[in-house]
């Protein structure tokens, strides 16, 4: 458990709940601070599958985020929204990169934070590898230390076992969220019965096998710097 406020850095509105609903619930209802930057969002979850407007599905999602808020304990005046592309993040040396990890490390400096979750960096998913790079460029940034945590939202679903087999396990940390499977499960349903009008939830349609992990009563985590000696 987090010893202060909590920051979790999320690439699209749902990351924060699937892979980490149970502690930001947690961490809530020990009367943490928690906040949630949304760098995107989200708008692109339905390309390939219908004509739904990007706009009108990013709207969409940004009201979701803040009933899942609601669901998990925290105020929705904590979700901080940057308002990048989804699927477009900038990556380091290109143009908006350093802009936006130091508008990032600004809200980081307001929150104070003991904690701050992004993704992990093996997740296929493209969003959630350059989210983690802009957390470390915002963290880079800080006056003081602060704990970088990695948490698991495609990992289970998209990570190779050769590549699972050389993740540094000794640094992982699994959260019992018994006491709060309720509240996740709340969240999640936000956002897996709120459907565009082609049928499928605003989020995008996810795969069974990625919705079966979230059954698990625990969570997974890694502590970065530990990641870091790969
Ligand atoms: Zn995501
Ligand atoms: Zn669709």
């Amino acid at each position: 458990m987090p010893a202060g406020p909590l920051v979790v850095i999320a690439p699209h509105p749902d990351d924060e709940v699937f892979g980490a609903g149970g502690l930001v619930a947690m961490a809530a209802a020990k009367g943490l601070p928690v906040h949630v930057l949304m760098l995107t969002d989200g708008g692109g979850s339905h390309r390939g599958c219908c004509r739904a407007d990007e706009q009108e599905v990013g709207r969409r999602r940004r009201e979701l985020i803040a009933q899942a808020a609601k669901a998990l304990g925290y105020p929705a005046d904590d979700l901080h929204y940057f308002g990048q592309r989804d699927g477009a993040l900038p990556h380091p040396g290109e143009p908006g990169f350093d802009e936006l990890a130091t508008e990032m490390a600004d809200r980081i400096r307001d929150i104070a934070p003991a904690t701050i979750l992004a993704p992990h960096p093996l997740e296929g998913w493209q969003d959630h590898v350059t989210a983690e790079l802009l957390a470390r460029a915002a963290i880079a940034k800080l006056e003081r230390p602060v704990q970088l945590i990695h948490y698991c939202v495609w990992f289970w679903f998209s990570l190779p076992l050769w590549r699972g087999l050389q993740l540094p396990w000794r640094a992982a940390l699994t959260l019992d969220i018994e006491g709060v499977r309720t509240r996740k499960q709340a969240a999640m349903n936000i956002y897996l019965n709120a459907s565009a009008p082609c049928g499928n939830p605003w989020v995008g349609r996810l795969p069974q096998e990625f919705l079966r992990a979230f059954a698990w009563q625990k969570e997974l985590y890694f502590a970065a710097d530990a990641a870091r000696m790969m």
